[in-house]
């Protein structure tokens, strides 16, 4: 790379806090740290000409959790830190939609559904029996009244006639909320920087080398790179998870009226101005989509066409574009926020559902960082 000695002392010069990673989680906290002390100066390193993880390569699920997801998380996790969680994920949503707004979001309040497949019947009984504990458990932790019902679907003949709705749940546009985000940050005189790739973090010497040879002087360091960052920081258990999603071009008829959620919230589709965006399967091979490679692969892109023949029979000649994103996942569902070093502060492991606990994440984050300038 052939900077000039402009850019390389900009881009070089510490300020009060860097961030690396312009995520949902990136931006937010940056966005957030300048709300409460705009006398900081605050520079946020991105290595894609984009956000180039998950954010803007999501779903677009405004989401908070399915009955099956919810009863899967409670046997692993117990009903404590499952509904911690979940509020986590709600409370970002209420931030989400009050910092960016429900126009530039394209907020559609359109529910969710968890659909069964016919071969699902067991789960399908196990999660009805489940929704009147699921909805105390809502209205206890998150105030939330009546958030899941069952009703009887016709239009997607290939999957079980009774499904499960979740009344507060929506659809975005993620490109038009990073867009926004950018917008905001940029108005408040955050730096954003792309193109810089961070190589390694030296800690004793308070500077960050990038893979062009610059060394980034920092004061506090953010690190959100979410399923990327084992590669700055590999003692933080969090691992990366490939999704990899389709669209088609628009559909006559399109059946899709929510987003939709299959096999424990695995499978996801939706519309999108009558396209049928469908994605995940990544259980199906675990092992090889555990990888921060982008990419797409035989295995999934069949069995994500074979779900989509099964909404809109014959879709598949009408599949548009392929693409993948990364994601951070662990253990837990919980998003590790922790210091690594007395400057250093990461925020990452946003699971599935980060467009949900991002902007809760950046708030805490911030908070944390700023107690500590
Ligand atoms: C296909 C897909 C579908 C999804 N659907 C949904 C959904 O519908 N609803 C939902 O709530 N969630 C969804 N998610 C999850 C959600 O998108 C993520 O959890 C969330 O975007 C994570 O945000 P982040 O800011 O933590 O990470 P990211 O968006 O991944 O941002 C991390 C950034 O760090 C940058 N970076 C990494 N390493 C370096 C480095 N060394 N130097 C410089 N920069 C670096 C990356 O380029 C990236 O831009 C989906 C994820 C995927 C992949």
């Amino acid at each position: 790379m052939n900077y000039s000695f402009w850019e390389k002392y900009f881009i070089e010069s510490p300020t009060d806090v860097t961030v690396i990673g312009s995520g949902i989680v990136g931006l937010s906290a940056a966005i957030s740290i300048k709300e409460l002390r705009p006398e900081l100066s605050v520079k946020v390193l991105e290595r894609g000409y984009l956000p180039y993880g998950a954010s803007t390569k999501n779903a677009g699920f405004s989401c908070f959790g399915s009955v099956s997801e919810l009863m899967d998380d409670i046997a692993h996790m117990g009903v404590e830190d499952t509904m911690e969680v979940v509020r986590m994920r709600s409370l970002g949503l209420d931030k989400l939609k009050s910092r960016v707004g429900i126009q530039d979001l394209e907020y559609q309040h359109s529910g969710g559904t968890e659909l069964f497949r016919k071969t699902d019947l067991a789960l399908m009984e196990k999660c009805l029996d489940a929704i009147p504990m699921c909805n105390s458990l809502m209205k206890e932790h998150l105030g939330k009244d009546d958030c899941y019902t069952f009703q009887t679907q016709k239009l997607l003949s290939g999957f079980e006639p009774v499904c499960i709705i979740n009344a507060h749940e929506g659809l975005i546009n993620p490109m038009s909320m990073m867009l926004s985000l950018i917008r905001m940050a940029t108005a408040k005189g955050i730096t954003i920087i792309n193109g810089i790739d961070v190589m390694r973090i030296d800690k004793d010497n308070k500077y960050l080398q990038t893979t062009a040879g610059l060394k980034v002087q920092y004061k506090k360091l953010l690190v959100c790179t979410n399923g990327f960052a084992a590669a700055l920081l590999p003692k933080i258990p969090v691992t990366p998870a490939r999704n990899q999603v389709l669209i088609t071009s628009p559909l006559p008829d399109n059946p899709l009226s929510s987003g939709y959620h299959l096999d424990k919230g695995y499978i996801y589709f939706r519309s999108y101005r009558g396209r049928i965006l469908l994605g995940g399967a990544r259980n199906i091979d675990a092992i090889n989509e555990t990888t921060t490679d982008f990419g797409n692969t035989p295995l999934i892109q069949q069995h994500l066409i074979q779900v989509l023949n099964t909404i809109y029979p014959g879709a598949e000649s009408k599949i548009e574009h392929w693409w993948s994103g990364i994601l951070g996942i662990g253990e837990s569902k919980y998003p590790i926020i922790e210091w690594v070093d007395s400057d250093i502060l990461v925020g990452v492991r946003l699971g599935g559902m980060g467009v949900a606990i991002g902007s809760y994440l950046g708030d805490q984050l911030a908070g944390k960082l700023i107690n500590n300038v």
